[in-house]
C-alpha cells in the first residue's frame, strides 16, 4: 500500500463556506487518521478571479478551524507542468483544437434537449479539415482544447458511493485548455493529483462525473488514478439545498456570529455517517472515532439549532486557559467558572462581566424583601456557600420562598431575571457592590 495523501483544494475566488469546510476536515481526519499526509492547494489558475487577499482568507479560516497541512501548493505556480501534460495529450492525439463560440454551444445543446437528446458535445470539431482551421483562425477564431474521452464504461470502487459505473458516451469531451490558453480545473487537478501522488481524492458528489473524465485522464497522463470517495450533499434541516442558510454561510460569517470552531467541526465530522454528533475540543480528538466507511450516500442535514446547541455544550466545559484571550480583560477563572455553564456564545461573557467587575442596573422589584437582605447580609469574607446561607436568613425573615424569594434577589443584584447560579457569583460581586445594588445605588 502506498502512503497516504490527500488534498483540500479550494478556488481563492471567495471566502471558504461551511461545504468547503466539510471538504477540508473529512480530508484532514482522512490524513490524520491514516498516517498521511494533507495537502492544501490553492486552484487559482483562473487568474481573473482569484485573489491574495482570498488566499490569505482561506489560510486564515483553516486555522481558526485548527487544521493544519503538510504541504502547501498554489496551481498558478505550475502552469509549466499544465503546459507539459497538454503537449503529451496532443501528441497522443487525445487533445483537439475547437472553435465554437460559447453561444454555438448553447444553440446545439437547445436542440439536442428539444429533441430529446443528451447535451453532449457533438465533437462536431474532430471533423474539421486543416484548411477549416486555418479559415476559422484566420477569422480571429482561437481554438480551446478538448480531452478525448475513450468509449465505454469508466469504473471504481468508492469510498463511499461503492461500485460505481459511468457509461462516457453520457459525458462531453472536456475542455481542458481554454481559449486564452489557461488550462482548466480538469486538467490542472489531475496533473497535480498525480504529480503530489495523491492516493485519495475525497470530495462532495457534485464531482462524480468529473471522476470519470479525470480517471481516464490520469491514464493518459501515465498516472496511477487514486482511490475516490464523494460524500452527500449538505442540505439545511427543511431539505433545502444549502446555496441558502447556514451552509452557504462563509466561515468568517460564523466567527463573526461567535460559533467555536470546533462546534462546527464536531457537526461536520459526523454528519451524513452512522456515528452520533458529540461535542469535541480539539480536532485531534475527532480522528479515532471518524470512519470515512460510516458515512452514507443519503444527504447529510445541518441544522442551524444543533449547531447551537453543540456551541453551547462545549463552551459549558471549556477551561479558562482555552478561552482566557477571548474574555473581558481582568476576567478571573472563577468568573469562567461561575458563567460557562449559562451562555450559549462566548460574547455572552462580556455581558456578565460587569455584573461582577462592572456597575449595572439594579431592579428593585420588593422593597421589603430587599429591605430584609440588606438587614441580614452577611460579612464577608464569602465562598460558594454564603449564597446559601444568606438566602435562608432573608426567608426566615420574611416568610419568601422559591421565586418569590429568589426573582426579587437575582433581579437586584444583576440586573437580570435569568442568569448563572446565583452561589458562586455571589462573593465574585462582593459585599461593597451587592449593599450597593440593595440601595438601588
Ligand atoms: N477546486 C475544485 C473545487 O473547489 C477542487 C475539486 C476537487 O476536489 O477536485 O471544486
Amino acid at each position: 500500500m502506498s502512503a497516504v495523501a490527500v488534498r483540500f483544494a479550494p478556488s481563492p475566488t471567495g471566502r471558504l463556506h461551511v461545504g468547503n469546510a466539510r471538504a477540508a476536515l473529512l480530508n484532514w481526519l482522512y490524513a490524520r487518521k491514516h498516517g498521511g499526509t494533507f495537502l492544501l492547494r490553492l486552484d487559482d489558475t483562473d487568474t481573473g478571479r482569484s485573489t491574495a487577499e482570498f488566499a490569505a482568507g482561506i489560510e486564515a479560516d483553516l486555522r481558526w478551524l485548527g487544521l493544519d497541512w503538510d504541504r502547501f501548493a498554489k496551481q498558478s505556480d505550475r502552469f509549466d507542468l499544465y503546459r507539459a501534460a497538454t503537449e503529451k495529450l496532443k501528441a497522443a492525439g487525445r487533445l483537439y483544437p475547437c472553435y465554437e463560440t460559447a453561444e454555438e454551444l448553447e444553440l446545439r445543446r437547445k436542440i439536442q434537449l428539444s429533441q430529446k437528446k443528451p447535451p453532449v458535445y457533438d465533437r462536431a470539431a474532430l471533423k474539421l479539415t486543416d484548411s477549416d482551421r486555418a479559415k476559422l483562425e484566420a477569422e480571429g477564431r482561437k481554438p480551446h482544447w478538448r480531452f478525448r474521452l475513450q468509449p465505454g464504461i469508466v469504473a471504481w470502487d468508492d469510498l463511499i458511493h461503492g461500485h460505481t459505473e459511468i457509461d462516457m458516451a453520457s459525458l462531453s469531451d472536456p475542455v481542458l485548455v481554454r481559449s486564452d490558453g489557461y488550462p482548466l480545473y480538469t486538467l490542472s487537478s489531475v496533473v497535480d493529483d498525480g504529480e503530489f501522488a495523491i492516493s485519495h481524492v475525497i470530495r462532495g458528489e457534485d464531482h462524480v462525473t468529473n471522476t470519470a473524465a479525470q480517471i481516464q485522464l490520469f491514464q493518459a497522463l501515465g498516472y496511477a488514478a487514486p482511490t475516490f470517495g464523494h460524500f452527500s450533499w449538505l442540505l439545511d434541516a427543511e431539505g433545502a439545498g444549502l446555496s441558502k442558510r447556514i451552509g452557504s454561510l462563509s466561515l468568517a460569517d460564523l466567527r463573526e456570529q461567535g460559533y467555536e470552531p470546533m462546534a462546527l467541526n464536531s457537526l461536520l465530522a459526523r454528519l451524513g455517517s452512522a456515528d452520533p454528533v458529540e461535542p469535541h475540543f480539539t480536532p485531534a480528538e475527532l480522528v479515532a472515532g471518524f470512519d470515512l466507511g460510516r458515512f452514507s450516500r443519503a444527504p447529510a442535514r445541518l441544522d442551524p439549532h444543533e449547531l447551537d446547541l453543540l456551541n453551547a455544550r462545549i463552551l459549558h466545559v471549556t477551561p479558562f486557559a482555552a478561552v482566557r484571550d477571548r474574555l473581558p480583560t481582568g476576567a478571573t477563572e472563577a468568573f469562567w467558572l461561575a458563567i460557562r455553564g449559562n451562555i450559549g456564545k462566548l460574547a455572552e461573557a462580556a455581558e456578565w462581566w460587569p455584573v461582577v467587575a462592572g456597575s449595572i442596573s439594579s431592579v428593585i422589584e420588593d422593597a421589603l424583601l430587599v429591605q430584609a437582605a440588606i438587614e441580614t447580609l452577611p460579612p464577608e469574607p464569602w465562598d460558594s456557600m454564603t449564597w446559601k446561607a444568606w438566602s435562608q436568613a432573608i426567608s426566615a425573615k420574611t416568610g419568601a420562598k422559591g421565586k418569590v424569594l429568589f426573582h426579587p434577589l437575582r433581579l437586584a443584584l444583576t440586573g437580570r431575571d435569568k442568569g448563572p447560579e446565583m452561589a458562586p457569583l455571589l462573593p465574585l460581586i462582593g459585599r461593597e457592590r451587592v449593599l450597593a445594588r440593595l440601595q438601588g445605588i
